[in-house]
């Protein structure tokens, strides 16, 4: 490393941004772009996959799939309900303090922060399967798609011009930019009960790297590739009720996989609306959820499909 200053620099301005991202960069005026995956900054990305391999060393118990597969259905709820149809669509309305909380739980999902998430995706719809979608598998390729086009400079940055309605808030602000706080609390968290388990419940037959492994690592990489496919498969495989200028599908098993995100097509042809299933018949989880929660007042103003749109849907 003492040989190339700048690459060294480079590097731990690099390995900053894995903890704070917005340290700045190693020179100043380094333009912070790059359409080639960024290795260094990938490496916990690919290190929580192979921390998967884990499960070969801690074993397995009921109480560690249960607690992993909980975690796999409150933030995938997170993730659809709240960084999808409410942060990126503006599909209802809530308080700042449950739109704090799912802002957390959506964080402890390793997907990074609202902001940025809402803001791929609000260009994702702009732009759905042509050269400036940042995913579309039809231009970029399947694997691209699914998990290349976010690992690379032009992928890590929140594009700010994209959520000035959600960069009003500071405490959002500092999710985004501190990412990381609120998983590696989850991973601390997880080891902490697996080890009180183990003393106060041994017949559990569980215990800390069993529930990190399991709960943590196992549940995020399976929430990860779940909520990925809406990206790489919902615009390959299903069918289209809508001729939408994209080409997103309606897929009723990835609907199921992901609490209703796979009536994709429906999505993308009248994204204004909580609910994505337009039919009775189409399952969809989180507009579930969501019903109930607007039933105790937690959240309100969910915004119905239109009866034009619906009118429409019924003859296909
Ligand atoms: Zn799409
Ligand atoms: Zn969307």
């Amino acid at each position: 490393m003492s040989g190339n200053p700048r690459g060294a620099a480079r590097a731990l301005a690099t390995v900053r941004r894995w903890f704070d991202t917005a340290a700045p960069a190693a020179r100043d005026g380094e333009a912070d772009v790059g359409s080639r995956i960024d290795w260094l900054r990938a490496a916990p990305f690919i290190a929580m996959h192979l921390a998967c391999l884990g499960v070969l060393a801690v074993g397995v118990s009921a109480t560690a799939l249960w607690i992993a597969a909980a975690l796999y259905a409150v933030r995938m709820f997170a993730l659809t309900a709240f960084y999808h149809r409410y942060f990126a669509h503006r599909t209802f309305r809530t308080s700042r303090a449950v739109q704090f909380v799912f802002a957390v739980i959506g964080s402890a999902c390793v997907q990074r922060g609202p902001m940025w998430w809402a803001a791929h995706h609000r260009n994702h719809h702009r732009h759905a399967d042509t050269a400036l979608d940042p995913h579309s598998p039809g231009v970029h390729g399947f694997l691209w798609s699914h998990a290349g086009w976010f690992l690379t400079r032009d992928g890590f940055r929140t594009d700010w011009e994209r959520v000035p309605d959600l960069a009003r808030y500071p405490e959002l602000r500092w999710l985004d930019r501190y990412d990381t706080v609120v998983p590696v609390a989850l991973a601390a968290g997880l080891y902490a009960l697996g080890a009180v388990l183990e003393r106060s419940a041994p017949q559990l037959a569980t215990n800390g790297p069993q529930l990190l492994v399991w709960g943590f690592f196992v549940s995020t990489v399976v929430l990860f590739h779940a909520t990925v496919t809406i990206n790489s498969l919902a615009h390959r495989f299903g069918s289209r009720r809508f001729e939408t200028r994209d080409d997103s599908r309606n897929n009723a098993w990835l609907a199921l996989l992901t609490f209703g995100e796979g009536w994709h097509n429906n999505h993308h042809f009248f994204p204004g609306s909580a609910r994505q299933g337009f039919r009775w018949w189409e399952v969809d989880l989180s507009w579930y959820l969501l019903r109930a929660m607007a039933a105790v007042g937690l959240v309100r103003d969910l915004k119905p499909v239109p009866a034009w749109v619906l009118a429409r849907a019924g003859k296909r």
